[in-house]
């Protein structure tokens, strides 16, 4: 799971601007990013750096603020740390072709501190155990959240990321859609496509054979 190779092996930089990417060692914060990525379908890509790389979900229907509406995350190739600040066109043809911006970004902790162990250790251990609990400081999302593996669902790369109650928390509808320019070049190419819209229920979403093309 760890590495790049994955991702290398999806892209040809020649065509592409998307960064070809190196693992990046750092005692820094541990940042992480969410891009919004007009492709096949428009989606949300949910991506948090962990041991010099971006561990990677796509959420078709983008993150929510309300802990009671939990988001499907397909979960993807690693993506090189420089992917974090990575916006503009990924060309027809290319894996992924379509619009990228970035939604929302920021430094995480983990949520579960052990004073014996690096807060990134903490995190690996969590992710292989299927249940991953962390705080975001981004400019929109804010607070603790979880990524949960789904233990029954059909796809088995299917998490699902979940607003913690918190002071941050909302209790209305969110919808991320509400939060981005309805100038961009994102939201121009999705609604040319006529993707404007994202997936509707979880379980359509889940079962749908597309999630795995769209996701890169
Ligand atoms: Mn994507």
């Amino acid at each position: 799971m760890a590495g790049l190779t994955a991702y290398k092996k999806k892209r040809n930089f020649k065509s592409t601007a998307e960064p070809s990417g190196k693992i990046k060692k750092g005692s820094r914060e541990l940042k992480f990013v969410v891009q919004r990525h007009a492709a096949s379908r428009l989606h949300y890509d949910f991506r948090l750096e962990m041991e010099g790389v971006l561990k990677s979900w796509a959420v078709p229907k983008g993150p929510s603020m309300n802990p009671a509406d939990k988001r499907l995350a397909m979960m993807v190739e690693d993506h090189p740390y420089d992917y974090r600040t990575f916006e503009g066109t990924i060309p027809a043809g290319n894996y992924g072709a379509g619009e990228v911006e970035i939604w929302d970004e920021g430094t995480y902790e983990g949520l579960q501190k052990d004073p014996q162990k690096k807060d990134e250790s903490v995190l690996l251990a969590e992710l292989k155990s299927g249940s991953l609990k962390f705080i975001l400081h981004g400019k929109k999302l804010k607070g603790e959240f979880a990524l949960v593996k789904m233990k029954t669902a059909d796809a088995e790369n299917a998490w699902l990321l979940i607003k913690h109650n918190d002071e941050y928390a909302v209790a209305s509808t969110y919808d991320a859609e509400k939060f981005t320019s309805k100038t961009s070049k994102v939201t121009k190419a999705a609604l040319a496509k006529g993707t404007g819209k994202p997936a509707k229920g979880i379980r359509t979403a889940v079962k749908k054979k597309s999630l795995k093309q769209q996701k890169g």
